[in-house]
């Protein structure tokens, strides 16, 4: 599927360098690092490559939800890409895209960068909820902003006498996983935080009724309260107010709401759907500019598809091989995004469910090691960093 050139030359004439096509990648994510990871195996396309990301370093979403139960250390989902790098010849430049239009991007620093071939995967931005509150409301996302949030909650948790409440906001699969994780990791401690979720449409509102019964059963015997019926609005000092206006107290709240578009986005010229994010076709080009990519959470193609990270990695190969077709000027490839893919749920304590669509299997340990199998596997494929740091973060 890839071209098969070989990959070039590490350090290339200068000259050579700045007649080349340009690609710039926007976002470390699971499709670029991907992308990457195909180009050093099979042969990189004849171009110029730069990264752009805050962080040469990419954390495997499928074990998130693992790490924050204290399964795995967190440089066993680290996924690093400096070695694919180097073995490209690829440029990297630590810091967020802000700014592009149509033509060049904007760097935070002020400066900027001009590609041949633009390709964004730059996942989705954190929820603006509770922004007035920070010092109560901690991100899924970026990994180490939630290790951060929650090592801050856990420092109050032996302070005092006092109980404390945790709540995560969203009955989804992230937020269902999540809590369940949270669960398992402060199960044994005598300092034991009440854990809350709302979730206003019920657990995994939509999914199929098994797999809504197993995991508002695990919720149940994990001692999670489960509050229904009724959303979050706003926050106050004490905690959530909830849209009936009663008042919930929490100490620390983790909103894993809907995915929300990269705010920035909307002052590009680049077409967006309804909810902000990347316009493309099936070919994960952008609908109004012919050299513009995009792939992973950022995307919306031409029909909805879940924004997971199953998604993003299997979007590897046919954005591989469109950026090299784009530079050769050869026709696109299609990608086949099948309407649904099979999820691995954790339920937090070494079981997990599976479903796909309509159909799904109940909790098991069996389902938890071929999901913990897979992940590894996954992770294994790439270049990792030293693997002696503690199994919570
Ligand atoms: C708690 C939780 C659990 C989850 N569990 C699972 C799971 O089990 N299985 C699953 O498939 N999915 C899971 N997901 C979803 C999964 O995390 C996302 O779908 C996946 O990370 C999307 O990958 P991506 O490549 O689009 O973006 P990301 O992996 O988020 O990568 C985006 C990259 O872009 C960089 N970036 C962002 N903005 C800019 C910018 N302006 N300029 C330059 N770089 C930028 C970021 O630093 C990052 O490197 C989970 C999500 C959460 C929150």
């Amino acid at each position: 599927m890839h071209d098969t050139t070989r990959p070039r030359p590490l350090h290339s004439h200068a000259r050579t360098q700045t007649l080349m096509t340009h690609i710039v990648l926007i976002g470390a994510g699971h499709t670029h690092v991907g992308v990457l990871r195909a180009y050093a195996a099979n042969g990189a396309p004849d171009a110029r490559i730069t990264l752009v990301s805050p962080h040469p370093r990419l954390y495997y979403s499928g074990m998130l939800p693992a790490h924050v139960a204290g399964h795995y250390a967190r440089a066993e989902l680290a996924i690093e890409t400096g070695g694919l790098l180097n073995q490209l010849g690829a440029a990297f430049i630590s810091t967020n895209v802000i700014g592009f239009d149509g033509t060049t991007l904007t760097l935070a620093d002020g400066q900027r960068l001009a590609g041949d071939i633009i390709s964004f995967d730059i996942g989705t931005a954190p929820s603006a909820f509770g922004h007035d509150h920070p010092e109560r409301v901690v991100p899924v996302k970026p990994v180490e902003a939630l290790l951060t949030g929650l090592a801050r909650f856990e420092h109050g948790l032996n302070q005092d006498d006092r109980a404390r409440r945790l709540a995560v906001i969203g009955g989804g699969a992230g937020g269902v996983e999540l809590m369940l994780s949270l669960a398992y990791r402060y199960g044994g401690r005598p300092d034991r935080p009440v854990l809350d979720l709302v979730a206003r449409s019920g657990v995994m509102a939509g999914g199929p009724a098994p797999v809504r019964r197993a995991l508002s059963r695990a919720l149940d015997q994990a001692g999670v309260n489960v509050i229904t019926g009724h959303g979050v609005k706003n926050l106050d000092d004490s905690g959530l107010i909830l849209d009936d206006d009663t008042r919930q107290p929490a100490d620390c709240v983790i909103a894993a709401t809907g995915a929300r578009a990269p705010a920035w986005l909307a002052d590009t010229p680049l077409t967006r759907d309804d909810n902000g994010f990347i316009a493309c076709d099936w070919t994960l080009r952008s609908r109004s500019h012919s050299h513009v990519f995009a792939a992973g959470d950022v995307i919306a193609l031409p029909e909805p598809r879940p924004k997971s990270g199953v998604y993003a990695v299997r979007q590897v190969s046919v954005l591989a091989d469109n950026l090299a077709r784009a530079v050769s000027g050869r026709t696109l490839i299609e990608f086949k995004a099948p309407a649904t893919a099979l999820a691995l749920i954790s339920l937090g304590d070494k079981r997990a469910l599976a479903v796909r669509g309509r159909l799904s299997l109940p909790p098991s340990r069996v389902l938890w090691q071929i999901k913990n199998r897979i992940d590894r596997r996954f992770v294994a494929r790439h270049d990792r960093p030293r693997l002696d740091e503690p199994k919570t973060g």
